[in-house]
């Protein structure tokens, strides 16, 4: 099946071409027919003017005849017919000869014509010597030019054919005269009959049509005048659709043109690509969709100029150029993406091909390197139950690509180069991500996020010393999702700064809430995601939310995953000294896990550092992991700050963290994260009972 776009395509490039040739075709069978029309015209005409004017001279000859028959009638009526010079017969009904030579060369049966000059019909016989004019199955008389041509050819000299205009010599050479001397005739001979009064009997006299060169040159000129004029209308039509063609063609080239690497855009990729695709030699291949995008290509514009990113582009397109074969297709889509359609066998050399097209990539330009990101979605050759391979034949290459865009897109945070394939899950996970963007602001309106509360206690008392507010989302369409499920998205689509608000809200409002019960409350971590630390003002803003509601500064403390400490250092810094300046604790949350940054540690003024819950986890537990972690609180402990450990399940790791004085610890050895009643039951109780 045709995409959408190849079928639109084709039918454009129907409307100008094929449509153009049926047009032409058309308008020439109708001119032909008009011309053949005309010329068939004017001799019917010229040769009906002839036939009823021999009529007419045979109908007198029939008529005095009849006059043979009054009974006043005294003379020789043969002798006065004689006198004309034209030969005749007279037939009875049955056909016999009454009168005439034996040997007279009429044939026996007549036809019934109408004569157009005198509105009769008359019965017309062929010559038997010279049967060359006829009537046809229509009841018209015609001349049979090509057997009287082919005569005419053996009898150049026929007397009885060719006669001088005093129509009383031979003129010397028969062609001659029929083609160059214009006083000349061409005679054929055809006989009529005339019915003879009340009798049965047939006056049959001999006519002839006369051709006078002058009558076969005026044929000839005007067929020829109309033919030339015919021709010039064909010429000119004809010019005038290979133009339409040619241009057809060039705006087909343009259509397919990019202009940036003046090589083929988007639209000449799904065209060609889908042709290729759709051949039975192409059947048994792999094929690799690809999607490939130069990742810092913006900001080189921005450095530089746009004239020189496309420079580079152009530098990337012949680059790609080589790296493909004739049978494969690439075009440039968009400012630093390109299209690539790669013919494989296997996994093995897709991977080989494309790691070495990266390679070289990276390396288009002396002094600069650039990365390079690679979606691809493979298609594999189409097979039937039997495991036979079948030709592709439903294909939709734009979905395919988009496969290979989403691939891609999944390498949006990395900045160095990567390959990266087109799975189902991909569609899944996008599918869930649609389905969490579309109801979140609903949910946030109908409260339907949750703060559950993690304690932290303090290994050697046991004693509770901290919480940590964790958010559940109970959506009543989606069902319970954890916060690994939406938090990645809403920090992604930016809706995490509303969601850290809310959550920061709530802790207040039930800080707030226990603390006029009378319950003993204890500082509550807020984990704020990296996206909110562009607000410059977000130490006011949580300063401002607590304070409305009116619950201490010190029962909040703002937790700050590591990644935030990749952005902007001293926006980050100032925040965090503004928050400890209002009175709220700051922890730096996850610590070890990913790009640790122990630089970090030396700028922020943080008060707690989280130990992520990986040092507890795998190869962490051995020897070497509780190094780390021994040396890591002692590092916190020299840079005057607290620790927890966070994930910690076991009672050994508890032991082992109170001995290296771990301040506190939160993981479900203590308790796992709970709805707010059931936390206030633990708060009441402040110790562990384990
Ligand atoms: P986090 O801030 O590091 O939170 C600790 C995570 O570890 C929580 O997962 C908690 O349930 C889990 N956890 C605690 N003890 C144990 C244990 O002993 N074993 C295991 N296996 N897990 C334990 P949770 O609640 O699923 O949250 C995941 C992440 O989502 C959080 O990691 C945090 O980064 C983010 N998050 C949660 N709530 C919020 C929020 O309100 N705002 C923002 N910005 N992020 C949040
Ligand atoms: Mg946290
Ligand atoms: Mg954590």
């Amino acid at each position: 099946m045709k995409s959408k776009n190849t079928r639109k395509i084709e039918k454009i490039k129907k409307q100008h071409g094929l449509l153009a040739i049926i047009a032409f075709i058309f308008t020439c069978f109708v001119a032909t027919m008009m011309l053949s029309y005309f010329v068939y015209s004017l001799v019917y005409y010229l040769l009906q003017e002839k036939l009823s004017s021999e009529y007419e001279s045979i109908a007198y000859m029939a008529r005095i005849y009849e006059q043979s028959f009054a009974e006043d009638y005294e003379g020789d009526v043969l002798a006065v017919l004689n006198e004309d010079g034209r030969e005749y017969i007279i037939r009875d009904a049955s056909g016999s000869l009454l009168t005439g030579d034996e040997k007279n060369t009429c044939s026996e049966k007549g036809e019934e014509v109408v004569l157009t000059g005198i509105h009769e019909k008359v019965e017309v016989f062929t010559d038997k010597t010279y049967p060359f004019v006829t009537v046809d199955g229509n009841g018209d008389v015609t001349v049979l030019i090509l057997n009287l041509l082919n005569y005419i050819e053996g009898h150049k000299n026929d007397p009885e054919l060719f006669l001088l205009i005093d129509d009383s010599e031979i003129h010397g050479n028969a062609s001659n005269v029929l083609f160059f001397d214009s006083d000349s005739f061409l005679r054929l001979p055809v006989w009529m009959g005339v019915p003879v009064g009340e009798t049965s009997e047939t006056f049959i006299g001999k006519g002839f049509i006369y051709i006078r060169m002058s009558d076969v040159s005026i044929i000839l000129i005007t067929t020829l005048i109309l033919g030339i004029l015919f021709f010039i209308i064909f010429m000119l039509f004809l010019v005038n659709m290979i133009g339409n063609i040619k241009n057809q063609k060039r705006s087909m080239k343009l259509f397919f043109m990019d202009l940036a690497t003046g090589g083929h855009n988007r639209m000449w990729y799904f065209y060609k690509g889908e042709a290729l695709l759709k051949k039975k030699s192409s059947a048994s291949f792999q094929y690799a969709v690809v999607s490939l995008q130069s990742v810092k290509y913006n900001t080189f514009c921005m450095c530089h100029s746009v004239s020189e990113g496309e420079e580079i582009i152009r530098k990337v397109s012949s680059c790609i150029e080589k790296h493909i074969t004739r049978r494969e297709v690439f075009a440039h889509e968009s400012p630093e993406c390109f299209m690539i359609l790669i013919k494989v066998k296997d996994q093995d050399e897709l991977m080989g091909r494309l790691n070495a097209l990266v390679a070289d990539l990276e390396h288009i330009d002396l002094n600069h390197t650039f990365t390079y990101h690679v979606g691809v979605s493979v298609l594999l050759p189409p097979r039937d139950a039997n495991g036979r391979i079948l030709r592709r034949r439903f294909i939709d290459l734009e979905q395919d690509y988009n496969n290979a865009v989403t691939a891609r897109n999944t390498l949006n945070d990395k900045e160095d180069s990567g390959i990266a394939f087109f799975d189902l899950k991909l569609v899944e996970e996008r599918k869930w991500r649609d389905q969490v963007e579309e109801h979140c602001r609903e949910a946030l309106e109908k409260q339907e996020f949750v703060v559950y509360y993690q304690p932290k206690y303090d290994p050697k008392s046991k004693y509770m010393k901290g919480t940590e507010a964790l958010i559940r989302w109970q959506s009543p369409a989606l069902g319970f999702v954890s916060p690994g499920k939406f938090i990645p998205i809403f920090e992604h689509n930016g809706f995490i700064t509303e969601i850290d608000h809310y959550m920061l809200e709530h802790v207040a409002m039930d800080q707030k809430k226990w603390l006029e019960q009378g319950i003993e409350c204890v500082p509550i971590s807020v984990n704020i995601s990296r996206a909110h630390f562009i607000e410059s003002d977000l130490a006011e803003q949580i300063r401002d939310t607590v304070d409305r509601i009116g619950t201490p500064r010190n029962l909040i403390e703002i937790e700050l995953t590591e990644s935030a400490f990749f952005d902007d250092k001293n926006a980050l810094i100032k925040t965090i000294s503004k928050l400890k300046e209002y009175g709220f604790a700051v922890s730096m949350d996850d610590f070890g896990s990913g790009y640790s940054s122990l630089n970090s540690l030396k700028d922020m003024p943080l008060d707690i550092l989280k130990l992520d819950a990986e040092f507890f986890r795998g190869d962490g537990q051995g020897e070497r992991g509780k190094i780390v972690v021994s040396e890591t609180i002692k590092l916190a402990q020299s840079l005057k700050m607290r620790t927890v450990a966070e994930g910690v399940e076991i009672k050994e790791q508890v032991e082992f963290l109170e001995e290296q004085g771990c301040d506190m610890i939160q993981g479900y050895y203590y308790s796992e994260p709970l709805p707010a009643d059931k936390y206030v039951d633990k708060l009441i109780a402040k110790k562990s009972d384990k």
